[in-house]
């Protein structure tokens, strides 16, 4: 099948993390075809291997997961289940597929060992973290890791790079507010745990800052009809932040939240947080993006990104043990759509030209790169 091809029959069977049986059995088939060596992992991921007996070993990534997002492209190709490939994991696949193809029939050029990861639940349940567990970057030991994601700001045909910090480091947390509770007619504000949870959120909208983000997303309180107070309010929020010691001091500054609005109030707040351990910061090295950035530049626009994106990537957790790494952001967005086109939306779009592009970059680096 042609990357194309490929692209469109993923974009009609996406799975959410974890469940991706459909999706592991299409790619490996795929490898069966080409005559590339594979095992499964963790169930739905697969691992291929071109093991050309050099000392050196790059990983290429492609995470293969999609969202519960229900479609409204309206393209002949859309999904045909309730999910959607909404982050465009389904062209990660396709050109991964179309690479290593590229790569197999080239391997007498290659002048370092490629591994091939179809990575499975990169939405949540951190996927990468459990191949990492699982082995992955063993046998050969892996020296540089490389992925991309399709970027809908970029217009198809433009890369973007970054050197240093590209993503960010979450922490979730939880503020749960204990009250009397009580008839309405009776109960005063201070001990209205919904009130309460208004002062903590008018607190924590005050932290938010351009280089360091943080907001409730979730808030449960209230049972049966309208004249009850209830006992509880459970606040759930994020902080994103860029730098660990950027984590500490909000979660410093939201106990101290907590702890103020206690006293004021006489009841109990109570906090907790998690650091989402499997989904650090992705830091980029500068010497790979170079050599991408040369690669790369007789057919790509580079686009050379100043900030970095509070989203979070669990690619970051293929750099381990002194292997270097660059994720990098390949334009997808039909010109008709740049401004409006974004991920994880119902109507997300790719230009189908990003496609081979994005091959014959994976192409590319694996057969120039020697570490
Ligand atoms: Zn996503
Ligand atoms: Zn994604």
């Amino acid at each position: 099948m042609s990357v194309e091809q490929l692209y469109k029959r993923l974009h009609q069977i996406p799975e959410l993390a974890f469940e991706e049986f459909e999706t592991s059995k299409l790619i490996q088939q795929e490898l069966c075809k080409i005559g590339i060596p594979f095992k499964v992992i963790c169930g739905t991921g697969v691992v291929g291997l071109i093991d050309v007996g050099k000392d050196k070993t790059i990983l290429l990534r492609a995470d293969i997961d999609a969202l519960p997002i229900k479609e409204k492209t309206e393209l002949e190709y859309s999904s045909k289940n309730d999910n959607m490939h909404a982050c465009g994991h389904d062209a990660h696949v396709a050109m991964l597929l179309a690479a290593s193809k590229e790569i197999f029939s080239n391997k007498s050029k290659l002048n370092c060992n490629v591994k091939f990861i179809f990575q499975p639940g990169e939405e949540r349940a951190g996927g990468a973290s459990k191949l990492v567990n699982e082995g992955v970057l063993e046998n050969p030991r892996v020296d540089a890791c490389f992925a991309m994601h399709v970027w809908p700001s970029l217009a198809a045909g433009t890369l973007g790079l970054k050197n240093g910090v590209l993503t960010a480091l979450g922490t979730r947390f939880t503020i749960e507010i204990s009250a009397p509770g009580g008839h309405i007619a009776e109960v005063k504000p201070n001990k209205n745990p919904i009130y309460v949870a208004s002062k903590i959120l008018t607190e924590v909208e005050k932290l938010w800052r351009k280089d360091a983000r943080i907001h409730i997303s979730k808030i449960k309180s209230g049972i049966g009809s309208g004249n009850i107070i209830d006992t509880k309010c459970v606040m759930t929020g994020e902080a994103r932040v860029l730098c660990a010691s950027d984590a500490d001091n909000f979660i410093t500054t939201l106990r101290n939240i907590c702890v103020k609005v206690g006293n004021e109030t006489g009841l109990v707040v109570k906090f907790d947080f998690q650091i989402a351990k499997e989904y650090p910061s992705v830091v980029n090295n500068k010497g790979m993006n170079e050599l991408i950035n040369q690669i790369t530049l007789p057919y790509m626009a580079i686009k050379w990104i100043e900030n970095p994106s509070f989203g979070c990537e669990d690619f970051s957790n293929y750099a381990q043990n002194g292997a270097v790494s660059s994720f990098v952001l390949l334009g997808c967005t039909p010109s008709e759509y740049i401004g409006t086109n974004a991920i994880h939306t119902p109507i997300f779009k790719l230009d189908l030209s990003a496609l081979s592009l994005g091959a014959k970059i994976f192409t590319d680096v694996a057969l120039n790169y020697s570490g």
